[in-house]
């Protein structure tokens, strides 16, 4: 069964067991305090009788009232002497005792009604006289009880359908999310959200939750779509030119030199794709930690030293290379994925470097961080694009003609995510790049 259903009924059990209870107290007020007076005169005379009891031969008044749910009572024995017990008024009742009826009389300017009972006790008997006063109690059992009989199925009614509707209203939300998910979960729909305004406060919290993890969702199948877009299209150009120097070659080489140069064609594409396809890999491998890097905390100073030594540029241009680190710098991190870091950095700094230019790699301390800094005196990096250059493919117009696979600082952004570090760029177009890594401060007791 539905929560839904359940709260529904739960509400209609409660509310038939309070009308049970509170009909059943009305029933027995209605034997005391609430009923008409004449009824309640019978009642109260019986329950007087009752209470008195004869025990060799003498009377016993212990339980006698006389005076209870405003009637008052007077006991006379069998011939009809007063033997005790109340009456409202000065002067005694000229009426003589009779069973059977319920009499109305007017005594000390007010009418009463009198109701006598003899109750015979085998040896002897006496009798219960009550007196009560005829517009002493206006009988609200009379209005009670019918106001009872036909309010409470109203209440019930509405308390149920009241229960029903908030209760549907508050797991509307539940439904609409369970479709929203499972439209998600199909691949229909991903920017579905449930945008839910109205509602209780808790499904509203809830959906709104959902609304940010199905965003969040959202962006990720969407990058994901986005960077199979750009790899097959990246892969297609040296394909089509491999192909295109295929055919060339097949239908007008002629010479064993024509050949030598298209085969050189194919080779620079073929390992422009090999790049490619490493880079990608990598870069895979580092975001879903297929591969584990562990960090471990050693000497930078000698790494970062040994990285320059042996890099060796693919074109040279006339670049020199010079540095400045700082010596006994420690830090965590794993050399193979910083190499790559090294190899990237320095790797754009003799491409996009100015020709005959200077490269300055430094390593050196700031607030305890440790800072790699590969530092050229290129064209810069107009400001609009400083953020965009650490996108997957993305490449800046001037750099088009470089070649290149756009994913090298990529690459470099992620390992700096595998060592909670920093990759920034400081440049200004005209004054060159200074492209920074920025490892965090070593634990002292490592
Ligand atoms: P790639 O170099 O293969 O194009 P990267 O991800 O390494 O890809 O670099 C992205 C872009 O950032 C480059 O295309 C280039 O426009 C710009 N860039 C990178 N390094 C430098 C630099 N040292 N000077 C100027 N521009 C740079």
């Amino acid at each position: 069964m539905s929560a839904k259903w359940r709260m529904v009924l739960w509400f209609t059990l409660m509310m038939l067991l309070l009308a049970a209870v509170t009909l059943t107290f009305v029933l027995v007020m209605n034997g005391s305090v609430i009923a008409d007076p004449a009824s309640r005169l019978v009642k109260t005379v019986a329950d007087c009788a009752d209470a008195v009891e004869f025990d060799h031969g003498v009377f016993e008044w212990d339980e006698m009232k006389e005076y209870t749910r405003g009637v008052y009572c007077t006991y006379y024995d069998a011939e009809g002497t007063y033997l005790r017990g109340a009456v409202p008024f000065a002067e005694p009742l000229e009426l003589p005792l009779q069973t059977g009826s319920v009499r109305p009389v007017t005594a000390g300017g007010k009418d009463w009604l009198v109701y006598d009972s003899h109750v015979d006790m085998s040896i002897t008997g006496f009798w219960v006289r009550g007196v009560i006063s005829a517009d002493a109690a206006a009988g609200p059992g009379r209005v009670i009880l019918p106001l009872a009989w036909s309010l409470l199925p109203v209440l019930l009614l509405l308390s149920v359908g009241g229960g029903w509707l908030i209760a549907r209203d508050s797991f509307l939300p539940l439904e609409r999310i369970t479709e929203a998910a499972g439209s998600i979960s199909d691949g229909d729909d991903l920017s579905a959200r449930l945008d839910l305004r109205r509602g209780p406060r808790e499904m509203r919290r809830l959906a709104h939750t959902f609304d940010g993890m199905f965003a969040r969702l959202e962006t990720s199948f969407l990058s994901k779509k986005q960077f199979t877009a750009d790899a097959s299209h990246e892969l297609r150009t040296p394909v089509a030119v491999i192909l295109a120097e295929c055919d060339r070659a097949k239908r007008k080489a002629e010479t064993r030199e024509d050949f030598l140069a298209s085969i050189g064609v194919i080779e620079q594409q073929g390992s422009k794709m090999n790049e490619l396809i490493e880079q990608l890999l990598s870069l895979t491998r580092i975001q879903q930690g297929t591969e584990k890097y562990p960090l471990r905390v050693c000497d930078l100073s000698g790494f970062v030293d040994a990285c320059c030594d042996e890099f060796v540029p693919a074109d040279e241009r006339g670049v020199t290379l010079a540095t400045d680190i700082a010596p006994g710098i420690r830090a965590a991190y794993n050399p193979s994925l910083l190499s790559r870091v090294m190899f990237n950095l320095l790797q754009n700094a003799y491409k996009y470097g100015a020709e005959n230019g200077r490269i300055l790699v430094s390593l050196f301390r700031e607030n305890g961080c440790a800072v790699i800094s590969v530092k050229d005196d290129g064209p810069g990096i107009p400001k609009a694009e400083q953020e965009k250059i650490w996108q997957r493919f993305y490449r800046c117009d001037s750099a088009r003609a470089e070649g290149g696979t756009g994913l090298g600082l990529s690459l470099v952004r992620e390992i700096a995510l595998v060592h909670h570090a920093r990759a920034e760029v400081v440049s200004e177009p005209g004054q060159g790049s200074d492209f920074r890594f920025v490892l965090p401060p070593v634990d002292p007791a490592q």
